[in-house]
């Protein structure tokens, strides 16, 4: 989407730079200031007009920098959806390490989740995979202790 820009007069390169640079100021600035502050940076109101995106629910994207940038669609491909996924179980056990272990039965649940969220992505000629799914969450106890002696 090109909105607000003179599309007539830019060669693209110019105008995807321009997209690209789109609220990205306001976006590292937010991420400097303590959280009081951050909400005077608001994200754009108009389409950054090229959106990255992180997962602000379980069925909700939203963009870094813009308003509008919002899905309730995976706007990842299964790679990156893997590579997401992945990073959040990496967060999450990181998490349970420094407060001793997981909060709750609902932590484990939610772990569970994402795992099996992992298989779900994985490239098709790897779905054999799917048959051990149950095998991350037997050996989640483990993976816990482990971390918590670490
Ligand atoms: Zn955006």
């Amino acid at each position: 989407m090109v909105s607000g820009i003179d599309v007539k007069n830019g060669d693209e390169a110019t105008i995807m730079t321009m997209h690209r640079a789109r609220y990205r100021f306001r976006t590292w600035l937010r991420g400097l200031l303590p959280s009081a502050l951050a909400r005077l940076v608001p994200k754009g109101r108009r389409d950054c007009g090229a959106h990255e995106w992180y997962r602000a629910g379980r069925d909700v994207w939203r963009c870094y920098h813009c308003e509008p940038g919002i899905t309730h669609v995976s706007p990842w491909t299964s790679e990156e959806q893997l590579q997401h996924t992945l990073g959040a179980i990496s967060s999450t056990l990181r998490l349970f390490a420094l407060r001793g272990g997981p909060g709750t039965e609902q932590d484990l649940v939610e772990l569970r989740r994402m795992v099996g969220e992992a298989l779900a992505a994985l490239p098709e000629e790897e779905r054999r995979l799917e048959r051990l799914a149950a095998a991350p969450a037997a050996e989640l106890p483990g993976i816990v202790n482990a971390l918590r002696t670490a």
